[in-house]
């Protein structure tokens, strides 16, 4: 068994199952029975989108749990720990922001893209620029081991 980061969705009405959590990719991960690492840093921040209710939050160390589990997360076939990130499209902004989810539903790439820009409430960039009216510079998206 490993102990995996997890947090817990911040919508409470989310339909997730309230002992449900969702899982972070950890690499290396600890063997349960050892001491979670001492991780993250204090001015780390995940933008994370919940797969059941489509509501994104900003998540940092305090929101953070350790939760046993048979394999690692990368290790996992049925989901995957998506990143896009989006380039803002406003003039002269040029900011860059992750968003993640971890899907089960194997999502291609567009898909994924579109989970993000309908995600609730609206994305908006570092700036405050709504992408559903800045538009996006850029997209990518990628499976991501770390976070
Ligand atoms: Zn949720
Ligand atoms: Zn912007």
């Amino acid at each position: 068994m490993y102990l995996q980061p997890v947090v817990r969705c911040k919508n409470r009405d989310c339909p997730m199952p309230s002992a449900a959590r969702i899982r972070l990719p950890y690499p290396n991960p600890p063997a349960t029975g050892e001491n979670p690492p001492a991780w993250p840093q204090d001015a780390w921040q995940l933008r994370m989108i919940c797969r059941e209710c489509d509501h994104w939050y900003l998540y940092d160390k305090k929101d953070i749990q350790w939760a046993p589990y048979t394999r690692p997360l990368e290790e996992e076939t049925r989901v995957d720990f998506l990143c896009v990130e989006l380039g803002c499209g406003e003039p002269g902004c040029h900011s860059r922001t992750r968003w993640h989810v971890l899907d089960n539903s194997q999502m291609s790439e567009i898909e994924a893209l579109e989970f993000v820009l309908r995600a609730d409430p609206v994305a908006v960039c570092e700036n405050g620029h709504p992408f559903s009216i800045s538009g996006t510079a850029s997209s990518s998206v990628r499976k991501a081991s770390s976070v």
